[in-house]
């Protein structure tokens, strides 16, 4: 027989419907876990939900699309929003709380307030888009206030981000232990994310090149290459082969300080951002010491 889930999901819109619900849950000592997405949800989100669900009594999970975030040529306006189909899908898994708020109430005109992370903010994507790492600092910050988790769940696709994310909750003192969770991939390898659904199906054929362009730097790298050069020049030849597409960066540095590294030699990132189309896709490997 199938198993129901029937837990009740609270759908809120209202920052302080959602701290009153938050208050409630740490009056009765619950231990809260926190999803923060911009929606459209896919397997990787789920992955990060169900994380939350098996360690944590309550999962509240936030979809908003984050306006400050965006560049003035990139794609808010045409970013998938799908919140029905997503309900249904958090519904299903049993999240407890779903908090999306529209932008007038995150940002009431008036609002003035931003947060910078300095230093690991400055290259890969914080250099191709100057203003992400402000607007994600800053409406995590928020989200993070007004949901008060004890555990907030990151996806490692999102290296730097979540690298941002870190550091913001160390230098603030915030009292929340951040959980890593692995890239979700498709069956061939794509790393899901909300944007692939701009991809035209030739488009997807294209993007299987990040992830088979880091697989092949992986086997280079483990049959004894170390240099950089060598690896990346490898890898912009795989990502160019077929055409379609654009490099922004490939950077083969620290995945803490996020400085280029000249040899792989200790722990190492390998990230990717390119531009297929309308869409900006990421990807990313870490080549553990060897
Ligand atoms: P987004 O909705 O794209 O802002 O992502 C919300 C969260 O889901 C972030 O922590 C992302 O890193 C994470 N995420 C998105 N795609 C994936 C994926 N393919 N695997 C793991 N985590 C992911």
């Amino acid at each position: 027989m199938m198993e129901t889930n029937s837990k009740v999901l609270k759908v809120t819109s209202f920052i302080s419907e959602m701290k009153d619900v938050a208050r409630s849950f740490k009056e009765n000592d619950l231990n809260v876990g926190f999803v923060p997405t911009m929606g459209c949800l896919h397997e990787g989100h789920l992955n990060l939900i169900k994380k939350s669900l098996e360690s944590c009594d309550r999962t509240v999970v936030s979809i908003f699309v984050n306006q400050t975030q965006f560049g003035p040529n990139e794609d808010l306006h045409s970013y998938p929003r799908q919140l029905q189909s997503d309900i249904e899908k958090l519904e299903e898994v049993g999240v407890d709380v779903l908090f999306h708020p529209t932008n007038e109430e995150m940002y009431p005109s008036g609002h003035k307030t931003s947060l910078q992370v300095n230093k690991i903010t400055k290259s890969l994507c914080g250099k191709s888009r100057p203003s992400l790492f402000i607007g994600v600092s800053t409406v995590v910050l928020k989200l993070f206030n007004i949901v008060q988790p004890n555990k907030a769940f990151f996806g490692e696709k999102d290296w730097q981000q979540l690298a941002v994310i870190e550091a913001l909750v160390e230098d603030l003192n915030l009292d929340i232990a951040l959980i890593r969770v692995p890239i979700v991939r498709e069956a061939d390898g794509l790393a899901m994310s909300s944007r692939n659904c701009y991809l035209s199906p030739q488009d997807r054929i294209t993007a299987l090149s990040l992830s088979r362009s880091l697989k092949q730097a992986v086997d280079v790298i483990r049959q004894g290459t170390t240099s950089s050069k060598v690896i990346s020049h490898l890898i912009q030849q795989c990502l160019l082969e077929k055409g379609g597409l654009e490099i922004d960066y490939i950077s083969i540095c620290d995945p803490k300080s996020f400085k280029e590294k000249e040899q792989i030699c200790g722990r190492t990132l390998i990230a990717l951002a390119v531009k297929i189309g309308k869409s900006r896709l990421i990807d990313n490997c870490v080549i553990e010491e060897f």
